[in-house]
């Protein structure tokens, strides 16, 4: 649910006293006096970008990029901000998604009022989904959160004592989503925290922390911007971007942002799901970024992959029951533990499938990916049939450790294998079929369209040539969870540079 926030009235200048504790308005009218109440703000800087639900491991935090340079504009009056960013390896470490970061990338991020998108080059990419998320950025910012604070209904505050230290925490609820912030001794807004909908984290901590407050020509804003993605106690992967602003302004004459044509109309695209035949009882199903692979048994079927979240896995799902109407499907094999492509698990799950992964993402999911907790913001299946889906009971894992695993009815034969020495994920299943001569695998080679230009050879797709080396598999054909499928001749000659 989206709710406009209507325009603030301007806050009143009252003297700053010692703010009645439960008094909402006075702490916010101290704390507008402190900070200023600008109708815009620029700032940049440098710091790291993390990319989130990407680590190495569950017992990872999210691979980082070095930002070079950063800067974002918002005007709170029209709803918008325009965010940009360089981003290179630099010195962090090459674990995890999208790592390693080859040369340097610019990311313009943008929002106005209900519309959100990005620029690729010139070009304007429509985002309809991230437009929540957008819109949310502008009222957890320092000043946004004073202005939506003030113009909420439901706003209260309470002075507590945390770690020591004397705060008040003002709460309301904004387009949704409940927010807390906490304001200092100083009258000024040290931290913002709500949650987001994430479909492995649940109701997603979403935390800004400001701190080094300076004064910018007039205006109060801090130094330092540390956000948080994921909550620190249960999951390493968590600390999600810091800037070190080095500039700030308030009341920039910023060029109203125009909404493209493309991304006016723009809404999510629905999910879309294909299947064509692979072999005898061996379906691909594809038809957005990431594909799956069902697998049929005498008694009944495994998946390869269950990427995304529900609404996939739940189309992925009745694509199968017409392809096999009456057989159970048991098992679903999970290839790494990145959000992308664990995303749809809790379907299955829900479902009482069993779940193959690799063994390092056993304790992660149990406590945190399957956990019973609350899913408020977007309640799936399988919070709403706990407690009998409760982790310890069911799912049911099958773990895979060093020496693989072998699926099997007696007749058809399924070998799951770790990959080792991978940067991408310390999580990696690659799925092989043997008597198919077909090998499964996300993120290490996506096969190409005929005809289009070969894919540069990268660290990935060397690991997974080692790996197929020294398992010693037998392979006609790679399918991809990502991209097409393709001939392991295809492939080798790419590894060979031929
Ligand atoms: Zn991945
Ligand atoms: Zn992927």
């Amino acid at each position: 649910m989206r709710r406009t926030l209507p325009l603030l009235v301007a806050l009143a200048t009252l003297p700053a006293g010692p703010a009645a504790a439960q008094d909402v308005e006075s702490v916010l009218q101290a704390a507008g006096k402190a900070m200023g109440a600008p109708s815009s703000v620029r700032y940049s800087g440098t710091g790291w970008v993390a990319n989130v639900g990407q680590s190495h491991t569950p017992a990872d935090d999210w691979p980082r990029f070095e930002m070079t340079a950063y800067s974002r504009t918002i005007d709170y009056d029209a709803r918008s901000s325009r965010e940009t960013y360089t981003r290179r390896q630099g010195d962090y470490p090459a674990l995890g998604g999208g790592t390693p970061l080859v040369g340097e990338q610019e990311r313009t991020l943008l929002t106005s009022g209900d519309h959100a998108w990005t620029l690729r080059g010139s070009d304007a990419v429509p985002q309809p989904a991230a437009a929540d998320v957008r819109q949310l950025d502008i009222w957890t910012s320092p000043h946004g959160f004073l202005r939506a604070a003030a113009a909420a209904d439901d706003a209260d505050a309470v002075d507590v004592v945390l770690e020591g230290r004397e705060l008040t925490i003002v709460s309301f609820t904004a387009m949704g989503h409940r927010l807390n912030g906490t304001i200092n001794e100083d009258d000024l807004v040290e931290r913002v925290l709500t949650w987001v909908a994430h479909p492995v984290l649940g109701d997603m901590i979403y935390d800004h922390r400001y701190t080094g407050y300076q004064d910018f020509g007039g205006v109060m804003f801090p130094t330092v911007i540390h956000s948080h993605q994921g909550d620190p106690r249960l999951n390493p992967g968590h600390n999600s971007m810091e800037i070190t602003v080095t500039e700030a302004a308030a009341d920039v004459d910023a060029e109203p942002l125009a909404v493209p044509d493309n991304v006016q109309g723009a809404t999510v695209p629905p999910v879309v799901v294909r299947s064509t035949q692979m072999a005898s009882g061996v379906w691909r199903i594809y038809g957005g970024s990431h594909h799956s692979v069902a697998i049929e048994f005498a008694d009944f079927i495994a998946v390869v992959e269950a990427p995304q979240n529900e609404a996939r896995s739940l189309a992925v799902i009745a694509e199968i029951r017409r392809r096999v109407p009456d057989k159970p499907i048991r098992y679903v094999v999970n290839t790494h533990h990145h959000a992308d492509h664990a995303g749809g698990l809790r379907t299955y799950v829900a479902q009482s499938a069993t779940v193959i992964t690799h063994e390092a993402n056993h304790e992660f999911y149990d406590a945190v990916f399957f956990h019973p907790g609350t899913r408020a913001l977007e309640p799936d299946l399988l919070s709403g049939r706990m407690p009998w889906f409760a982790p310890n009971r069911v799912p049911a894992y099958e773990l895979v450790g060093d020496d693989g695993y072998t699926l099997t009815d007696g007749e058809r034969v399924v070998n799951i294998h770790p990959v080792l020495r991978l940067g991408h994920a310390g999580t990696m299943l690659i799925v092989h079929l043997p008597a198919e001569r077909i090998l499964i695998n996300a993120d290490l080679y996506s096969p190409p369209a005929p005809g289009a230009d070969p894919p540069a050879v990268t660290a990935s797709m060397r690991s997974l040539a080692q790996n197929i080396e020294q398992l010693d598999l037998d392979v006609a054909r790679h399918v991809g969870v990502h991209g097409l499928v393709g001939s392991h001749v295809d492939f080798m000659r790419l590894i060979d540079g031929e």
